[in-house]
């Protein structure tokens, strides 16, 4: 898999070339991966906003952070992404009302989107893997909680794929245009089956737009993979859930989201298992 680690040969080879001629953290004078790692709670602790408020449709930069319970607004302490919730062991400091254990559980999953990447993709990717993962992250949190994927996310995130991909490697972006469309029209196409099959919906339009920016981000040759990672991750999360005693049956509800979106993240770390015959431009 080590040859097709990343969206094309020549482009590796450009970006080893590169970190050779100016090895990591002489050019600016700081490690990528320092500022990322430093960044990545702080992102974090606004994405717990986020996941929160955009499906409430409530402004997520413009006003103070509140308790979700007195609605007394919070201290700076408070904001200080971990050490704050600690320092309050998880409650609110007026009403002692429960904070929720999704805002530090999504600030170390922050700090784990750099950690894995970090290794993985060469230097100069890095910020565009970090925000590729800390998107995902936030949207797998709200279609857990809220069974959506906002469009305020995946048609941004779909964007920013085909930006990157034009930044890094210009001749790939005709595939991952492509990889766009036929990622949301294979979806579309698939819910429609399934809606005429089980007379219910299964798929949403959301999940359809996450494959559009599945499409964008890694082309449409790694598609497939994608797919795959997803359906062997839900499978196993059904098994495992099955496992401890819930009951799951053809009507529950499952979020294929959080699947998808490591999925794409699997693919875009390590490439797609067949690179098929257009291996050329991954
Ligand atoms: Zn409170």
């Amino acid at each position: 898999m080590a040859d097709k680690m990343w969206p094309s040969a020549e482009a590796a080879a450009r970006w080893t070339l590169r970190r050779e001629i100016a090895p990591t953290g002489t050019g600016s004078g700081v490690n990528p991966v320092w500022l990322a790692l430093i960044a990545a709670p702080i992102v974090g602790s606004f994405l717990g906003v986020l996941v929160v408020r955009l499906p409430e449709g409530e402004g997520v930069v413009l006003g103070r952070s509140r308790c979700r319970s007195c609605n007394n607004p919070l201290g700076p302490v408070d904001l200080v992404p971990l050490f704050g919730w600690l320092l309050r062991r998880g409650r609110c400091r007026y009403c002692g009302a429960r904070i929720s254990l999704l805002y530090p559980a999504i600030e170390i999953a922050a700090i784990l989107v750099v950690v894995w990447a970090a290794p993985v993709v060469p230097g100069d990717a890095l910020w565009a893997s970090a925000i590729l993962g800390w998107t995902l992250v936030a949207l797998a949190a709200i279609d857990l909680r809220v069974l959506i994927l906002p469009d305020a996310l995946t048609l941004p995130l779909a964007a920013i794929g085909l930006f990157m991909v034009w930044q890094m490697t210009p001749e790939a972006l005709p595939s991952h245009v492509v990889g766009a469309g036929l990622g949301w029209m294979s979806f579309r196409l698939l819910a429609a089956l399934y809606a005429r099959v089980r007379g219910r919906a299964g798929l949403g339009h959301g999940d359809a737009k996450l494959m559009a920016a599945a499409g964008a981000w890694v082309g449409w040759q790694a598609l497939p993979t994608v797919v795959l990672f997803a359906a062997l991750a839900a499978l196993a999360a059904v098994a495992l859930s099955a496992g401890v005693g819930r009951r799951i049956d053809a009507t529950t509800r499952i979020p294929f989201g959080p699947f998808l979106a490591l999925g794409l993240w699997l693919t875009w770390l390590y490439g797609p298992l067949l690179p098929g015959p257009s291996a050329l431009s991954w």
